[in-house]
């Protein structure tokens, strides 16, 4: 509904800045108090890009908090330097320098690791300013005297000093501030944060490079806390060392659980909370620094009830109500789409068009290859694990608009080869060579770039998306490149997305699904999904990892129509156990066994060869 009103969410937090304080006050709320959640709100803000959109919690926020602060103060109280605002961008520009450099090392370790990174780092900006540059930033005494901004306006000179005329300068900051940030949510950057917090693994197969990506999130989330940490000085006269501090993270992180995570919001909602609390408890309840056990007690029972923070629980509410009046007013007629006996399950959909059918499927946007010769070549590929051989010694050869198929008992060896062509494993020695490219040892985001990609075996989604969102990643993959810096495009005004995503949900029989997320799909679904994403890339050669497994029988027949509609001018190699359905796809099947090609051929001689019924079909039917 919002994405139908672009600029309601900017409106809207125009409106509530500008009446707080006329209300607020009513409440209780100091202004000084207020001008401290916006601070906290702006610093949250970066931080909720970086946990809440990419999936990357740091507890080191306070280093780029202080780095800025300080900064921005030093040469605004040392260093003679007139303008205030100029020094808070000096101070951010700093932050965000420093984040790109600890950055470089923080990311290269993911989860807890880089959360205990994040830690150290910090823990070392807090020690050097201390002592080494005790000099520069005070040290324990930090930097007293930071002045406040002026506007000149020609015929008088506006001066923000504190209270609600210091709220003026600190909403605008804020403004401008929650107003990039929903700019680069919205953007294609943004879509690829939001796919890299639901599975770095696919991202980077689609053909994201995910380390420049998460790299950009944390350098736009120090630019942020440098930004804010600036702020804090004016604020307070002063610039105080214990921004350096860990409690300054900490306090970030449960402010951003408390408010809600991937909203933007959250972190100034949990600010206010935070702060208001503290007021509240200490001063009119009396309760000194006891206050922080109800602030416990209030988090442990928000993190509880509302895992998703007070604006999740808000929308989950919202949602559930507006579910409801659908359900209501659709009482009689059964949704389109509900099967009876339970939400998950889905009503048969659309086929997908088929060429048996005479529907011509839509070309994808990377002109479909009608060269002739091989289009990839493996030479003596050997995978070891250890003492064991996965693959050994295999020459495999595909050529141009060839559709192969590769069976072979479970442990053959099969899996492990696909995962060598796709790059996603180095193999132990031999050559793949990819449209004339050597892509040995190339990275998978590479491969994928260049057109070779595949579907899983087990679904690699992005679980929290809609369908239309999922192939919206994968092809921004093709139609961008790994990685472009288009923080403020709009991601609908990338030419030919749209009609991308429209031809794959085409394609595999999603398009009545297409803002469903995909938690709510059938397995089926998520199945045609999972090669949705491979055919969103428009891959030159698709790999399909067992697109059969786990299905029904009816889910089957659906797929095997599929595979066969987007064979059409197309090399695929297809893994699967379905015998049947295998070799009435495919024009030429290659068994492993024991990590060696066992036999090669076409499916008649496949089906006629006794050693291949010795080793396979035999075992397999003879069950
Ligand atoms: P298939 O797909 O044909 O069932 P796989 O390629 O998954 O076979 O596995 C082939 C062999 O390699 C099996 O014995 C498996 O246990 C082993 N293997 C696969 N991946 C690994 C790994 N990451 N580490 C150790 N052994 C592995």
């Amino acid at each position: 509904m919002l994405k139908q009103r672009p600029f309601l969410v900017e409106t809207l937090t125009a409106i509530g800045l500008i009446a707080a304080p006329f209300v607020l006050p009513y409440f209780g709320f100091a202004p000084n108090t207020v001008n401290r959640i916006l601070v906290w709100g702006l610093f949250g803000i970066g931080f909720d890009i970086l946990f809440g959109y990419t999936g990357l919690l740091s507890f080191g926020q306070s280093a780029f908090y202080g780095t800025g602060g300080f900064v921005a103060a030093y040469l605004l109280t040392r260093a003679g330097f007139p303008h205030v605002v100029t020094a808070l961008i000096i101070g951010m520009i700093a932050a965000a320098v420093v984040g790109y450099l600890v950055g470089l090392i923080a990311l290269r370790r993911t989860g807890i690791y880089f959360a205990m990174i994040t830690v150290a780092i910090a823990e070392v900006f807090y020690f050097v300013e201390f002592n080494p540059l005790a000099d520069w930033t005070g040290g324990e005494n930090g930097l007293p005297g930071v002045p406040t901004p002026s506007l000149y306006l020609g015929f008088t000179t506006f001066h923000f000093t504190t209270g609600w005329s210091l709220y003026i300068f600190l909403a605008f900051c804020y403004f401008i501030g929650i107003v990039l940030a929903l700019r680069i949510v919205r953007s294609p950057v943004g879509a690829v944060l939001s796919a890299i917090r639901d599975n770095p693994l696919r991202a980077a197969a689609v053909g994201h490079n995910i380390h420049s990506y998460k790299l950009t999130a944390f350098v736009i989330a120090a630019a942020y806390a440098g930004f804010a940490g600036g702020l804090l000085g004016v604020l307070q006269a002063f610039m105080p060392p214990d921004a350096f501090t860990f409690d300054t993270s900490g306090q970030l992180v449960m402010q951003a659980a408390i408010g809600g995570t991937g909203t933007l919001f959250g972190p100034l909602l949990g600010a206010a909370v935070w702060l208001f609390l503290q007021d509240f408890l200490q001063a009119a309840l009396g309760l000194g620094a006891a206050w922080k056990l109800v602030l416990g007690v209030v988090f442990v029972l928000l993190v509880c009830f509302l895992r998703r923070g007070i604006i999740g629980g808000i929308v989950d509410l919202y949602v559930y109500l507006a579910g409801k009046s659908t359900a209501t007013e659709s009482d009689d007629k059964p949704a389109p789409g509900s099967a009876a006996g339970g939400g998950q399950e889905v009503a048969p959909p659309a086929a997908p068009a088929d060429k048996s059918s005479g529907v011509v499927m839509p070309a994808l946007h990377r002109p479909i290859d009608r060269k002739s010769g091989p289009i990839l070549e493996a030479t003596g590929l050997t995978k070891r694990y250890g003492g064991l051989a996965a693959n050994s010694d295999i020459d495999f050869t595909v050529n141009h608009g060839e559709l192969r198929g590769i069976i072979g008992p479970n442990g053959a060896g099969k899996s492990t080869f696909f995962k060598m062509l796709t790059c996603e494993v180095p193999p132990t020695s031999g050559k793949i060579v990819f449209e004339g490219h050597d892509i040995t040892g190339m990275s998978v985001t590479d491969v994928a770039q260049l057109g070779l990609t595949k579907s899983y075996q087990v679904n690699q989604l992005f679980t929290r998306l809609t369908v239309r969102e999922n192939l919206t990643i994968a092809a921004l993959a093709e139609l961008r490149g790994k990685f472009r810096l288009d923080l403020f495009r709009r991601t609908a005004a990338i030419p030919g997305l749209s009609e991308q995503v429209g031809r794959t949900l085409e394609m595999i029989g999603l398009t009545g699904r297409a803002d469903t997320p995909v938690s709510a799909l059938a397995y089926g679904e998520k199945r045609r999904l999972e090669i949705g994403l491979a055919l969103a890339t428009s891959p030159s050669l698709l790999l399909l990892d067992e697109p059969l497994a786990g299905m029904s029988p009816r889910e089957r027949v659906e797929t095997v129509s599929l595979l066969k509609s987007i064979s059409q001018g197309r090399t695929m190699i297809i893994i699967d156990h379905d015998m049947d359905s295998l070799f009435e796809l495919v024009e030429r099947v290659t068994v492993l066994q024991e990590g060696r090609i066992l036999a090669d051929g076409t499916p008649k001689e496949i089906k006629g060869s006794a050693a291949v019924q010795e080793a396979y079909l035999g075992g397999v039917h003879g069950q």
